[in-house]
């Protein structure tokens, strides 16, 4: 089961990556300061990295809207389901809106329907 999380946390952690790569990228640049359009090819590209993780970070915002807080049934603690299926932002402990889901083995295939 670990290695599923909350998808809101994964989607956090793709856009942090997304900042990173985006300024080793911008560093890389550094090497090629002789060459004036390399240097630019990747600072440039280091710059759509980052453009790309504000654009993610947004949508996390806008899918944050979209989400049902509720109390997780395992440790207790307010928590946020995004789509059928999800899993607690605490415990990892799996949750489902979906009635006809309870019970069934967690799988995060139940999701794909909607997307
Ligand atoms: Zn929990």
């Amino acid at each position: 089961m670990a290695k599923y999380s909350s998808k809101i946390n994964k989607i956090r952690t793709f856009a942090l990556s997304l900042i990173f790569i985006g300024f080793i990228v911008m560093y890389g640049g550094v090497f090629f300061r002789n060459s004036p359009i390399v240097m630019t090819i990747f600072m440039v590209l280091g710059l759509l990295f980052i453009v790309a993780s504000t654009v993610v970070y947004f949508w996390i915002g806008m899918l944050s809207t979209k989400t049902v807080q509720v109390k997780c049934p395992n440790c207790g603690k307010p928590t946020k389901i995004l789509g059928r299926v999800d899993m607690c932002m605490h415990c990892s402990e799996p949750l489902t809106l979906d009635k006809n889901l309870e019970g069934i083995e967690f799988d995060e295939k139940y999701n794909r329907n909607r997307m």
